[in-house]
């Protein structure tokens, strides 16, 4: 007896019915939820049809924070051709379409509803490199393939993609693509974005769109692929990406430095970036409040500066020249920000080890983070001559309502994305400080508007912050976007209930 998926529930096909309406409805709904069954396991066989039930539950627990998820059925595909026959039956079976990749999103973006008609469709078996082309410099990747892979491969043959993120073990390039995802890079290499040159995507019709082009120039009209670039799974299926590639720097120095306040920070950045310019490659600004709490969650990382100091700057500088001495470079531009009273206190990693130490502590927060229990995150971007401001006017007013409370934070300082993540004050009640969440988001979110910024810098909207969007976006944005949803997705068919509207 074949299993099947009825509102997340596994339902025997030889369980009978009573002879009332509310048994003839069941039995109906069986009947069709077993016809849909029949037809899903035609399209990608017994293997593409998951009805484990902790298989089932992995693909519908967040990462972080819980949404009730409850897929109608759950399918992975393994080629470009089953997902456009999937969306064919969804489209005349009345199911909507929520993709997944590595389940990693911070905005429940991939989790089916519940109580709905969802189809999870996870990307997972479509996980392979396509082509790597050194002349064109580009590598071809199905959106299933998860970003490390993507790494490894661009490394083999002696390439880097840039994209680097704490998740990129079991994030996808689908995700990636949908979420126009970030990372600790962009300030050198930019966002998903402008790592893509093409993209292979299923449209809510079931047309393929083939934009899988390898050009670095092309002004042949509108620039489709950047569409479905952020669009988080409402405007079209990606199956595929063509990514653009990049050198590995032969030498890389991984320094941090402890600064009193985010002003600091942010002299430290301007004074790394007037020297090194495009060699800087990374620079994080993370609140002492994080160093503890993750090294305290991970006692195998370490950290190199002794004494606390409010905050601190992790920045990495790449070059191309191995003999280029960039750690007295490094020190020169300490020793002068030392007598300006800019910084207080710093170090260079002197190992690799030492290095990916400092690199794994930042890329724990979030995980730490997590484990501490009730807070609430917030992933703005503001102007980054708007970085201090943001976090000290934001704490300011925060505190004048909420006496207490503490922050803590860290993001990308040379993006002006900050992860602003207040917590509550140390004698304030979790169910207290839940109830707060309307209030906290309002206030942090209007101040980073006020400041000239976004309520989303790299995570995207999803269902945490959808309610966020109708509020700030207003007037001809949302009327723009949600004219685009209607001419790519007319039904309503892609992701429903996930950055616009419901139905
Ligand atoms: C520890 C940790 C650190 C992180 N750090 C960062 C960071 O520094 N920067 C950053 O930007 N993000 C970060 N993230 C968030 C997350 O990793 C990224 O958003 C990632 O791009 C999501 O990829 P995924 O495959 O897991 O997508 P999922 O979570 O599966 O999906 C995310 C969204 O994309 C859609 N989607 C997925 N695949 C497809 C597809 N093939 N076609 C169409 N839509 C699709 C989904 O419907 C959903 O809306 C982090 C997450 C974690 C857990």
């Amino acid at each position: 007896v074949q299993a099947i998926l009825i509102g997340g529930d596994i339902v025997n096909h030889n369980d009978s019915c009573s002879d009332t309406s509310r048994g003839r409805a069941l039995d109906q709904s069986i009947n069709h939820s077993r016809e849909i069954y029949d037809r899903l396991v035609q399209i990608v066989g017994h293997k593409g049809v998951v009805t484990d039930p902790q298989r089932i539950e992995a693909m519908t627990t967040a990462w972080r924070d819980g949404w009730p998820s409850e897929p109608a059925f759950v399918v992975q595909p393994a080629s470009t051709a089953e997902v456009q026959s999937l969306v064919s039956l969804c489209v005349s079976s009345g199911l909507s379409i929520v993709s997944q990749g590595g389940n990693t999103g911070m905005a429940g973006g991939a989790l089916p509803r519940a109580g709905q008609r969802d189809l999870l469709l996870s990307m997972s078996r479509m996980n392979k490199i396509r082509a790597i082309d050194l002349d064109d410099d580009m590598i071809v990747a199905d959106a299933g393939c998860i970003l490390d892979q993507v790494r490894e491969a661009a490394a083999e043959v002696g390439r880097l993609f840039p994209l680097s993120l704490g998740a990129q073990g079991s994030c996808t390039i689908g995700g990636n693509v949908a979420t126009n995802a970030g990372g600790i890079h962009v300030l050198r290499y930019g966002q998903m974005r402008e790592l893509v040159a093409g993209l292979e995507v299923v449209l809510a019709d079931g047309r393929l769109w083939n934009g899988l082009r390898r050009l670095r120039k092309d002004n042949s009209g509108y620039d489709l692929k950047h569409l479905f670039i952020g669009s988080e799974g409402t405007l079209g299926i990606v199956t595929a990406a063509v990514l653009k590639l990049s050198a590995i720097p032969t030498q890389s120095v991984t320094t941090i430095v402890a600064v009193r306040e985010p002003a600091h920070a942010l002299a430290w950045l301007r004074r790394l970036r007037r020297r090194f310019a495009v060699q800087l490659t990374a620079c994080e600004l993370i609140e002492q409040i994080c160093v503890s709490i993750t090294l305290r969650r991970m006692p195998d990382l370490s950290f190199p500066i002794l004494n606390k100091f409010p905050w601190y700057v992790l920045s990495e500088i790449s070059t191309f020249n191995p003999s280029e001495d960039v750690e007295t470079a490094v020190a020169e531009e300490f020793s002068e920000a030392l007598v300006a009273d800019e910084v207080a206190d710093g170090a260079t990693a002197s190992s690799l080890k030492q290095a990916k130490n400092l690199w794994r502590l930042r890329e724990s927060i979030a995980d730490a983070h997590r484990m501490e229990g009730v807070s609430f995150k917030h992933d703005i971007s503001v102007p980054i001559s708007m970085v201090p401001k943001f976090i000290s006017l934001t704490m300011q007013r925060l505190s004048e309502r909420m006496p207490g409370i503490r922050s803590f934070s860290f993001g990308h300082l040379g993006d002006g994305n900050v992860h602003f993540n207040p917590l509550q004050a140390a004698d304030e009640p979790a169910e207290k400080w839940r109830g707060r969440l309307a209030e906290v988001n309002r206030i942090t979110h209007d101040t980073a508007i006020e400041l000239g910024g976004s309520i989303s810098a790299e995570h995207g909207i999803g269902q945490l912050r959808r309610s966020e969007l109708l509020h700030y976006k207003g007037g001809l944005d949302l009327e723009l976007m949600t004219r685009v949803k209607t001419a790519l997705d007319p039904g309503n068919l892609l992701n429903p209930g996930k950055v616009l509207y419901e139905k």
